[in-house]
């Protein structure tokens, strides 16, 4: 079977666009290939959060990840701060990565005109944390944004390199993985595009049934259809969306029916998907809830996850070490 490792951001709470886009191919991910997942703490670092944080959004992640229903015996699940062979890589192939081609990265870039008073090394050298979190397990395939696709692309070049270097196949070459064609998107409520953390539109997969309710009612819409069988304005056709996603497909054709006779209610509309939505996170909720409150269970799940990662770059690191000339 094909190894897989996926890198999770320790950021904030998981969202309904996290769950659809991410985290539900994930699921299927776990059951097609021997995959492991990991929490990217170290990662976080370049942007200096508070020392508070660290533990606390690395633990809520795990907790959501799990509530959603992500199997450890499946696929470890680990924190990259528990597995420090990756720091061993990270340095060996920092020796062979050039100043000149991190600078070029996009995502240096980026980061480095956002904060322009604390452009680090590490941030400099995020590529080659990337390629060690992915190489250390000689992984085959890493799911990851278009965003990610430059980095993967330095992670290849890295790969290659040790490989001519020392005369070599050490590593696998990683590929980046999408899944087959359906990349869906799940629009905001607000008549944004895109439900996110940045647009400030999310309904978390914490939410209570309340706070849904809330936050759907909400939702932008315009003075209704004018003639019979229109086609929809983004902001309706996005409450359709969502409709299609979490309701039935019964419920899904009355509104439709509704909307194609201009007999359509809103109001009607959004209770209905506030409570399709509310359906459909409750068991998640739970989850959370249940995770959250059992620290020794995540503490178990982390130990173990971490224990599976380092005895796959152990072997990862005796090769490694060895063709260096650390006998
Ligand atoms: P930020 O605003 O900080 O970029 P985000 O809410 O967009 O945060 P990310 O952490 O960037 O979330 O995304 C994590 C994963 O969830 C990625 O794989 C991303 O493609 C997916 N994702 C995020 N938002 C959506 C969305 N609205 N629809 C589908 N997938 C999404
Ligand atoms: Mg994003």
């Amino acid at each position: 079977m094909e190894k897989v490792i996926s890198g999770i951001r320790p950021t904030g709470n998981l969202h309904l666009g996290n769950y659809f886009g991410a985290v539900k191919n994930f699921l299927r991910m776990q059951e097609d290939y021997d995959s492991m997942f990991f929490i990217a703490d170290w990662h976080s670092l370049t942007t200096h959060p508070n020392p508070e944080n660290i533990q606390k959004n690395a633990r809520i992640i795990l907790a959501e990840y799990l509530a959603c229903g992500l199997k450890p015996e499946l696929s470890p699940i680990y924190i990259q701060s528990d597995v420090k062979e990756v720091l061993e890589l990270y340095l060996f192939l920092n020796m062979n990565a050039y100043l000149g081609e991190l600078e070029r990265t996009t995502s240096f870039k980026d980061k480095a005109r956002k904060q322009p008073n604390n452009v680090n090394a590490g941030l400099l050298t995020y590529p080659t944390l990337m390629a060690a979190d992915i190489l250390i397990h000689r992984a085959e395939k890493v799911p990851v944004g278009k965003d990610q696709e430059q980095n993967m692309e330095m992670a290849r070049k890295f790969a290659k390199r040790f490989n001519h270097t020392y005369g070599e196949e050490i590593f696998p070459i990683p590929q980046s993985f999408s899944f087959s064609g359906e990349m869906i998107k799940i629009p905001g409520l607000d008549g944004s595009g895109k439900m996110g953390k940045s647009e400030g539109n999310c309904i978390y997969l914490k939410d209570d049934e309340k706070t849904i309710k809330k936050k759907v009612m909400k939702a932008v819409t315009d003075g209704g259809p004018s003639s019979l069988n229109s086609e929809k304005p983004e902001v309706i056709q996005n409450l359709f969306t969502f409709m299609e996603i979490v309701s039935s497909p019964d419920t899904f054709e009355y509104f439709n029916d509704k909307w194609n006779s201009c007999e359509i209610r809103y109001g009607d509309m959004k209770k209905q998907l506030a409570e399709d939505i509310n359906k459909y996170c409750a068991p998640i909720r739970e989850g959370i809830e249940y995770y959250s409150n059992n620290d020794a269970l995540l503490d178990r799940i982390a130990k173990e996850g971490a224990e599976k990662a380092r005895e796959s770059a152990q072997e990862t690191l005796k090769l490694v070490r060895k063709v260096i000339g650390f006998k």
